[in-house]
């Protein structure tokens, strides 16, 4: 800067000098002062040069304000190699640790294109980084469950996606997509190909041992039902085979309800949609309750909105009811109170069965469609319960996207509320109920 200012001043000087001599005083210090600005044009032209050549080359050494410029930017470009190195070591650091994964990543535009995919992308899902770049991931693996899946809302994707591996039939993976930056997607595939094979297997078990007790079981109960009602069957016989009956009448029940869940739990069942007239269905639930209540009095009141009807599994739906009707029978004392209610509002169609019995401490709630998980197990055999009930409700319902609430108070009662979403309702005319009642 300084130099600068001498420079200018030496000019002022020389070119008044010069105009005194000659005696043209204006015209020398204006032609002194141009001859300045063109000196000072240069010198910005060959930083410009030397900025345009983008090389290593020193920059144009000078004195003053460009020689200023020229270190500040020489200063500029070092502190930028230096971050460039940084990042590219971060990038390689982040490649390899991705790179390293047992889980398949990719990073997916707004529209779904790939903008980038690690090692395992390839051997999972078959994109190969950077070759894939750009394209739609739905154009490039033509999986129709996969392309519904990645087309679905945000609370669809946090559910996650089961399928086979589009490149690889021997592998089954877990898909999950999360939001990610402002309007990007993460896709992760996890390879569960074992966890799934123990599930299955797992499954099979309880259908196949399930089944295989049913035929014993029945004849056994049946030879039971004969002693006990043979009038040769010794007296004091006939309280042990009365005992050995009703427990093998739970044992029974016990199975029929393993094979219910492990018919729920098959992918392989489909669901029919069966237009159920819900009202009259849950009227015969309601005169069942009663029954099984006999003794005990119970208060069963049945509110139903006539019209409202239900697409869906007949056997399933009573299922449903039945569990959670004679539940709240079982576990609410002489004379106590059961409401049925079955409605519809803006969220869906609702049944909910309240009583004023024995009710629960709140912290069960979370396990109590658990199977086999009882508050009071003791209690629940007594009353020939199989612990599965809950646990039928909760898979029954998931096939129709429902959910099932509860609330209780500790000796105060409880509420069970199945909600089904407005995708299975049917609103029954006149023409719908005579159809169904012919
Ligand atoms: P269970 O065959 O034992 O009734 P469930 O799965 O139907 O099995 O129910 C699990 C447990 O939830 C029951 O053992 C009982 O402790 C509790 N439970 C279910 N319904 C009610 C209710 N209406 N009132 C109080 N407790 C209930």
């Amino acid at each position: 800067m300084k130099h600068d200012i001498w420079r200018f001043i030496g000019v002022l000087f020389l070119s008044s000098l010069v105009g005194i001599i000659s005696g043209h005083y204006s015209l020398s210090l204006i032609a002194g002062l141009l001859l300045f600005i063109w000196w000072q044009y240069r010198e910005f032209s060959k930083i410009l040069f030397w900025l345009k050549k983008r090389k290593e080359a020193s920059s144009p050494s000078q004195t003053g304000i460009v020689d200023e410029t020229c270190r500040e930017i020489d200063y500029l470009r070092d502190r930028n190699k230096s971050r460039k190195k940084k990042l590219s070591r971060y990038l390689k650091r982040f490649q390899e640790g991705t790179g390293a994964l047992p889980d398949a990543v990719i990073i997916l535009g707004e529209h779904g294109e790939i903008e980038w995919a690690n090692t395992k992308a390839q051997d999972y899902i078959g994109v190969l980084w950077p070759k894939d770049a750009g394209l739609r991931l739905s154009n490039l693996v033509r999986y129709p469950k996969l392309v519904r899946y990645l087309n679905s809302s945000n609370s669809e994707l946090e559910k996650g996606l089961q399928i086979t591996s589009p490149v690889n039939l021997k592998l089954v993976l877990e898909i999950r997509v999360s939001p990610y930056g402002d309007t990007q997607k993460l896709l992760v595939a996890r390879d569960i190909t074992e966890i799934s094979r123990t599930n299955q297997m797992r499954k099979d078990f309880i259908a196949n041992a399930s089944h295989e007790l049913r035929t014993p079981l029945t004849v056994i109960s049946g030879y039971l039902e004969g002693f006990v009602d043979d009038p040769q069957c010794p007296e004091e016989w006939v309280n042990y085979m009365q005992q050995m009956r009703s427990q093998s009448i739970r044992m029974q029940r016990l199975i029929e309800d393993l094979m219910q869940l492990s018919s729920l739990e098959a992918k392989t069942v489909k669901i029919e949609h069966d237009v159920i007239p819900i009202p009259d269905m849950l009227l015969g639930v309601s005169n069942d309750a009663k029954s099984l209540s006999g003794f005990m009095n119970h208060d069963i009141t049945l509110n139903a909105d006539q019209d409202l009807y239900l697409k869906a599994n007949q056997q399933e739906i009573h299922s449903i009811f039945s569990n959670l009707v004679f539940n709240a029978v079982q576990y609410t004392p002489e004379r106590g109170r059961i409401e049925l209610n079955w409605y519809e509002d803006e969220a869906g169609a609702h049944f909910s069965v309240r009583d004023n019995g024995l009710g629960f401490a709140p912290e069960h709630i979370p396990r109590l469609t658990e199977r086999f998980y009882r508050i009071d197990a003791g209690r629940s055999r007594e009353k020939g319960g199989t612990g599965l009930g809950l646990a039928i409700v909760k898979h029954a319902l998931a096939r129709y996207d429902g959910k099932l609430f509860i609330n209780s108070d500790l000796n105060k009662g409880s509420l069970f509320r199945c909600d089904f979403p407005k995708s299975h309702i049917i609103h029954a005319d006149n023409k719908t109920k005579n159809s169904l009642s012919a």
